[in-house]
């Protein structure tokens, strides 16, 4: 089974249009929440999100805060201005679709997906390995994959040695997992690792097999869709710096 595992979207379709056609044909895709937020097309990336074969998602604070089931004020100043219109702009079925959403996924029976982490789905940030070690103790699977920090990367975990540590995989180069790991695909539509390309993850429960990949894509025509809708012209510079 290949799976196509992509996660913070962020409401930039032509970012997302990029990487569905550069992973070509897969079995499933897995998505790690953080949908809409930030950029011009909330409605288009939830559409063409929910037309992927098998798909299974967990929502992200984005997503909940923009559903109205968690005050704006948890925001920074940009980000709030932005929930504000997506709240504005989303449609109907957009709404449907955030709200059949859980927090935890077991897609598979390797794999948990959560946003953030799996003691803290929606806010907590998987930065160090000593989130990372507090983490490996609250998922049962050998392997989880969050999103939330926009950085493509992961915690193996050495348990013979007891050692946690944090590895940036090689863009294109297929590894072999062993052991357990929390796996951060990258963020599609606002990597956050200054390589301003589309980020995602080819992974294959069956032969453990992880392939980081990033495509680039049209950015300047999402930043001039930022800029028309009156959006923070901030989320529209931090794209092609990818920040
Ligand atoms: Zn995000």
């Amino acid at each position: 089974m290949r799976v196509l595992v992509v996660s913070d979207i962020h409401a930039n379709y032509t970012a997302f249009e990029a990487v569905l056609e550069d992973a070509g044909k897969v079995d499933a895709v897995w998505c790690l929440g953080d949908v809409v937020g930030y950029g011009p097309d909330p409605n288009a990336c939830v559409e063409l999100l929910s037309e992927q074969p098998n798909l299974v998602c967990v929502p992200g604070n984005h997503d909940i805060a923009a559903m109205g089931k968690m005050p704006t004020e948890s925001f920074n100043g940009d980000a709030r201005t932005s929930l504000l219109w997506q709240q504005r702009v989303l449609s109907a079925s957009s709404m449907d679709f955030l709200h059949t959403l859980s927090q935890i996924e077991e897609p598979h029976e390797s794999v948990t997906l959560a946003h953030g982490s799996p003691r803290d789905p929606i806010w907590e940030y998987m930065l160090n390995t000593l989130t990372a070690r507090l983490n490996f103790a609250e998922f049962e699977t050998d392997f989880c994959f969050v999103g939330h920090t926009h950085v493509q990367s992961m915690f193996v975990l050495d348990a013979e040695k007891d050692r946690i540590s944090l590895e940036i995989p090689h863009v294109g180069l297929p590894i072999t997992l062993n052991g357990r790991a929390i796996i951060n695909p990258g963020s599609v539509g606002q990597p956050r690792d200054r390589d301003p390309r589309a980020a995602y993850a080819i992974f294959t429960p069956e032969t453990r097999s992880l392939e980081p990949q990033r495509v680039e894509y049209d950015i300047e025509s999402v930043q001039a869709r930022i800029r028309e809708a009156g959006l923070p012209e901030k989320h529209a510079l931090r794209l092609s710096e990818g920040w």
